[in-house]
């Protein structure tokens, strides 16, 4: 096994949660327990809604709870600039790239109108693509670009796409029917995450992707971009999801969950320490560094479920 390369992928659109930091802790135990390095990437491409200061917040959380990388943000290293708002032009190149293979078409299709197209819906109720645009010819196009800026949209084949998940075991997708032509850049020109990340990982060397269950279902539509733009893949470790003690999906708006007031009542090992115990990998309650985790991290033990939050966390 060659040298293993994790990451951290914070989009940093408010302060770091628990449910974020369960996440990086993983994804930086998981590493560091095969003696990998660690990236951090600001994935930023909403510049909007994750301004500067929230990603220099979260580096510095990160940092408090000892979650270390070796290439990113105030480090340095050879793949950066390590902020997805800066790196516009090879996401360009990428989508040149699949324009140059006939897989991309521009899609003029309004919110309005993709909500009415009769388009049946994916399981988890998001609206599957009707492929109105993919028929236009390039002087429909040309003609409908005059009065609006297109999205642009990738093919999909009717085929299915499959990988084994280090921790939720094997998973696929028919591309065509479980998820249809996917956007890679919005009509206001902002890249879409599905291409960015794709093109992140692969230039930046990550050997390993570890992140929340909420993402499993985009890794198939991942692959496909990987196969498509000749990049090797990573491994994928999809982990539990934190959730607030009413079972509900954790947000910014569970103050509990914040660092605000956890950092001026506990210390980083007590955090890290009571989230490795609810994830199944300490044996009991003891405040514990990420450097002493290391020993007792085994993702056999990490549930596959999600992980409900006691009512009060600290
Ligand atoms: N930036 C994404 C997030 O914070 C994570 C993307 C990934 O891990 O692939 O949810």
């Amino acid at each position: 096994m060659g040298a293993i390369t994790g990451r951290f992928a914070p989009s940093p659109s408010g302060r770091i949660h628990l449910g974020n930091i369960l996440c990086s802790l993983l994804a930086w135990l998981s590493a560091r327990q095969k003696g990998g390095r660690m990236v951090l990437r600001i994935e930023d491409l909403d510049t909007v809604r994750c301004p500067a200061r929230y990603a220099r917040q979260m580096e510095e959380d990160l940092q408090w709870l000892g979650l270390t990388w070796d290439e990113g943000p105030g480090v340095g290293g050879p793949n950066g600039p390590y902020e997805q708002s800066l790196r516009t032009a090879l996401y360009e190149e990428a989508l040149q790239a699949l324009r140059d293979s006939g897989l991309i078409y521009p899609c003029f299709c309004t919110r309005a109108e993709l909500h009415a197209a009769s388009a049946p819906h994916r399981e988890d109720g998001q609206l599957l693509y009707s492929g109105a645009c993919r028929s236009l010819t390039p002087e429909e196009a040309a003609k409908r670009a005059r009065t609006r800026p297109p999205a642009m949209r990738l093919q999909v084949p009717d085929r299915e796409i499959g990988f084994v998940d280090g921790h939720m075991g094997p998973y696929r997708e028919n591309l065509a029917r479980d998820c249809g032509d996917f956007l890679l850049r919005r009509s206001d020109g902002m890249f879409a995450y599905q291409l960015a990340v794709v093109v992140d990982d692969a230039a930046m060397g990550v050997t390993e992707v570890v992140r929340g269950n909420d993402l499993l279902d985009s890794t198939p539509r991942q692959l496909y971009l990987y196969e498509l733009l000749g990049l090797p893949a990573p491994t994928f470790f999809h982990g539990p999801l934190l959730l607030a003690p009413d079972g509900r999906r954790l947000s910014k708006r569970n103050a509990d969950a914040g660092l605000d007031d956890l950092r001026e009542r506990v210390t980083p090992e007590e955090l890290l320490g009571k989230l490795a115990y609810l994830s199944g990998f300490n044996p009991g309650c003891a405040p514990k560094s990420a450097e002493q985790l290391i020993a007792d991290f085994d993702w056999a033990k990490v549930p596959k479920t999600d992980i409900c939050l006691p009512e009060r966390f600290l």
